[in-house]
């Protein structure tokens, strides 16, 4: 039975979603079954949630509950233009067989593929950056117009799912379902028995987890569901489940990756304004804050993953309303000895409580890692090389006494200055 709305009537959706929190949410829908998740959550964003779906090998069951639920609900279809024909056939026949009227095919945009993959040979080289530009991408843009999104993930397919809950609360602020998380293989074939639904084609042939042509193998007995995908190579996700500062998880030659982020170097997913680009087209691009202030309105209708760049002498409080709609805020160190950047990174974290990636870009050095930390700066743009050798090494050096207290936990009413000692988390 469905609850009748459980967090309370009269509150905007993402108010109500946040009060009551997604644990909780968790803890209320634990028993629930599949169908029971799947309808609560229809139920609670109303209007406002898709279900992605491959068409692979275990579709046709969640997309059974979809069609019972309300067949017009959107189901996004990733159209990477790397599919086997036969999942390409297979998204007709199932979706007629289940009477689902609203399948939207995502497709990457012709431009990407033109710049990064103009012989559709970018899968053998660099894989994460293919799935980057035909599926998160993609699923990036088409989910800006929704509040939560269905997955058909489950525990049982490897090691990294194995933990996965009902509902999850992403980053960029979207409620996420997987309704069969707790599903095992023989549910999934009972399901599929019972309700007499068709097969993937290539099911027969021992396919069992189903994703672009290029990257699926069979599987043989007794391999994990999943081992099929990208056989060989470090990868398990296409990347449409990563959060958006964990997307490229490639590992990379030391020298390409440049962001010191939760204690490794990572490539880079952002880039720098340049001359000539539309604020209302640039994408997973730092933009200087006064250029942000000149297009505003342009900038905010834009859809895609946007950052701020702030440097010495930006008014960071003239656009404190509009930090939400930033992923990263850059704070630029041009020199070793300005360090108007601290403030500007403790009002946008203390003051207006920003909550993304706050990043030092320009002259860092390990002496200022420590203290930027303090100010709330969580990656680094590192181009020294002694800076690089020893944050890859570990090597943070150590910061015992700190004269300006930063924080709550920092700030003892009166207290002296030999009093304050830096806190573990500095
Ligand atoms: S699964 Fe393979 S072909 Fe498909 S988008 Fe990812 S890397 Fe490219």
């Amino acid at each position: 039975m469905a609850l009748a709305d459980p967090l309370g009537a009269g509150l905007p959706q993402s108010d109500r979603l946040r009060a009551f929190g997604i644990v909780a949410l968790n803890g209320m829908f634990d028993e629930m079954d599949a169908n029971g998740v799947l309808r609560q959550a229809v139920e609670l964003l109303p209007g406002d949630i898709a279900i992605v779906s491959s068409f692979g090998a275990d579709s046709a069951v969640i997309l059974h509950m979809v069609a019972s639920i309300d067949p017009g609900l959107p189901v996004l279809f990733l159209e990477t233009g790397k599919h086997f024909a036969e999942t390409l056939d297979y998204v007709e026949t199932l979706s007629r067989h289940l009477g689902l009227t609203n399948v939207r095919a995502l497709r990457p945009d012709p431009e990407d593929v033109r710049r990064f993959d103009p012989n559709g040979d970018l899968w053998e080289t660099d894989p994460d950056s293919c799935c980057h530009i035909r599926k998160t991408e993609p699923l990036d843009l088409a989910l800006a117009g929704f509040g939560g999104w269905v997955t058909g993930r489950k525990r049982f397919q490897t090691a990294d799912r194995g933990v996965l809950p009902h509902f999850e609360l992403t980053s960029d602020d979207r409620i996420k379902v997987n309704p069969l998380a707790y599903w095992n293989d023989s549910d999934i074939a009972a399901y599929r028995k019972a309700h007499d639904l068709p097969e993937h084609p290539l099911y027969a042939e021992g396919f069992r987890s189903i994703g672009c042509a290029s990257c699926t193998s069979v599987v043989a007995e007794g391999e994990d569901a999943r081992s099929g995908r990208w056989r060989g190579r470090n990868k398990t996700e296409c990347g449409i489940h990563f959060d958006v500062n964990a997307r490229i998880a490639r590992p990379l030659p030391v020298a390409e990756a440049t962001v010191f982020s939760n204690g490794r170097f990572i490539a880079d997913p952002w880039r720098d304004w340049a001359e000539g680009d539309a604020a209302d087209g640039v994408r997973y691009t730092h933009v200087p804050l006064p250029v942000f202030l000149e297009h505003r309105e342009t900038f905010l209708k834009n859809p895609h993953p946007l950052g701020l760049l702030v440097a010495p002498g930006d008014a960071i409080e003239s656009v404190a309303g509009d930090l939400g709609r930033f992923a990263s805020v850059a704070i630029a160190f041009p020199a070793f000895t300005d360090g108007r950047g601290y403030s500007t990174a403790r009002l946008v974290t203390e003051r207006y409580g920003f909550v993304g990636e706050v990043r030092a870009v320009g002259d860092v050095l390990i002496d200022q890692i420590r203290l930027m930390r303090r100010c709330g700066i969580t990656a680094f743009v590192v181009a020294h090389e002694p800076t690089r050798a020893a944050l890859a090494d570990g090597r943070l050096g150590d910061l015992p006494v700190y004269l300006q207290p930063v924080g709550r936990d920092e700030v003892p009413v009166g207290s002296r200055r030999f009093l304050r000692r830096a806190g573990p988390s500095a």
